[in-house]
């Protein structure tokens, strides 16, 4: 459902100066004891901003593509590890319920994920299953009215807080190939399923990763997404969550982006070298005026895509259209503002070089750039067969 154009402004607004008053001057905190406080974990629950995405009906904002991509935007405005900690509660850990789940399934747990009261993770990539993620080993065994679920998942973010874990697993075993996969809900506490110590990671220190191991983990045929009759049919759920994840990501990469011009520009305006502040050098205001352009155009498509999905398109090959630009553009943007930075670029009190880091990982999860290459080459050869 969409929100009235005077709510949503309201309610980005507020996003804005939250972000600006709460999430920003703290971020450097965040990043040093690698958490974020549970009292600001819970001023971002009183916020919303676990059930942006969520139905109403089920306590969430309820927001469309177009209105959840701007509070991206916002939230990107700020260090990542904010936005992860409702990223997959929002995004991937709840949108497969959204999508294909039963209404028992619904009714049980959107309402407490919208609260941010249960967070959920997406297991999908494993040791040896990450880009080809159809080639996944983690087996899920019929027995019974039960499966016994054996694997183990690889980089599963938001896993040591998860209370709810969709966890993908071979039901066919005669199958390779994506075909045979069967999206599972497992509870954290099931019997059989452990987690890995937390991954030490490049940057996005306060969002967490890790394995989650499944060991004879049993698991009644109920807590198939969308209920026995979707046996098989798991992969295509991760597609679909994965369309409306790309988009999402893509808008978290253009505020980061719009943040990091942002901050260029005025420590470009305040730093004098050869006699003048360094934003009256063509050069600097060269990789500003590309930065900014960049972003631009990223925000144009984000949104143009956002609209075409809310009007029922398949936006398949121009989300990842969007999720490939918006990544390796917040790179650049990145790269620019560590060199427009100059030494403080580099060094940790400018908070610089800390996005920089941050933002490498945009290029590499739900989808390498790589991968956004083919999923789009295979979108333009299958519209040239129509
Ligand atoms: C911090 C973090 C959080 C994550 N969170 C989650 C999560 O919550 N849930 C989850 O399921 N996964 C998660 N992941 C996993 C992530 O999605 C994978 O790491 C990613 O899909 C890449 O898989 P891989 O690491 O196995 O790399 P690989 O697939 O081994 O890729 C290595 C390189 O080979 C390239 N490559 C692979 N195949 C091809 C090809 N066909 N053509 C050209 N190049 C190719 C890739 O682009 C890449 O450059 C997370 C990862 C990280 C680092």
């Amino acid at each position: 459902m969409s929100l009235d154009a005077e709510t949503l402004a309201q309610f980005l607004d507020t996003l804005d100066r939250f972000v600006k008053e709460r999430l920003i001057p703290n971020e450097e905190k965040i990043a040093e004891d690698d958490a974020i406080s549970p009292e600001l974990v819970q001023e971002i629950r009183d916020m919303g901003l676990f059930g942006l995405s969520i139905p109403e009906e089920y306590g969430g904002i309820g927001l469309t593509m177009a209105e959840e991509v701007q509070a991206a935007f916002v939230l990107g405005q700020t260090s990542p590890a904010f936005r992860s900690l409702v990223g997959t509660n929002n995004g991937i850990g709840s949108q497969g319920i959204i999508i294909d789940g039963t209404a028992e399934q619904k009714a049980t747990y959107l309402p407490r994920l919208a609260t941010g009261e249960l967070i959920a993770s997406f297991a999908l990539t494993e040791p040896e299953a990450g880009s080809d993620a159809g080639s996944l080993r983690t087996s899920a065994r019929k027995d019974g009215d039960h499966y016994i679920l054996n694997g183990t998942k690889r980089y599963i973010t938001n896993a040591p807080r998860a209370g709810l874990f969709t966890v993908f697993a071979r039901t066919d075993p005669s199958s390779k190939t994506s075909a045979g996969v069967t999206a599972f809900l497992v509870e954290a506490g099931t019997p059989g399923l452990s987690l890995g110590p937390i991954d030490r990671k490049m940057g996005q220190k306060g969002s967490h990763t890790c394995d989650v191991i499944l060991e004879d983990c049993r698991v009644p045929a109920s807590a198939i997404i969308g209920g026995p009759a979707r046996e098989g049919l798991g992969f295509k759920t991760a597609m679909k969550v994965l369309d409306r994840g790309r988009l999402h990501i893509s808008a978290v990469c253009t505020g980061a982006a719009e943040r990091l011009i942002r901050d260029s520009l005025r420590y470009a305006i305040e730093r004098k070298q050869f006699g003048e502040p360094i934003v009256e050098k063509q050069l600097i205001q060269a990789m500003l005026a590309d930065s900014r352009t960049e972003a631009f155009a990223a925000r144009c498509m984000i949104e143009e895509t956002a609209r075409r999905k809310d009007a029922g398109q398949n936006v398949s090959t121009e989300a990842a259209c969007c999720k490939m630009y918006a990544s390796e553009m917040v790179g650049r943007v990145a790269d620019r503002a560590v060199q427009i930075h100059g030494g403080a670029g580099y060094i940790a009190d400018y908070g610089i070089e800390r996005f920089y880091r941050d933002v490498r990982l945009f290029r590499i999860y739900e989808g390498t750039t790589q991968i956004q290459q083919l999923v789009i080459a295979r979108g333009m050869i299958k519209e040239a067969a129509l």
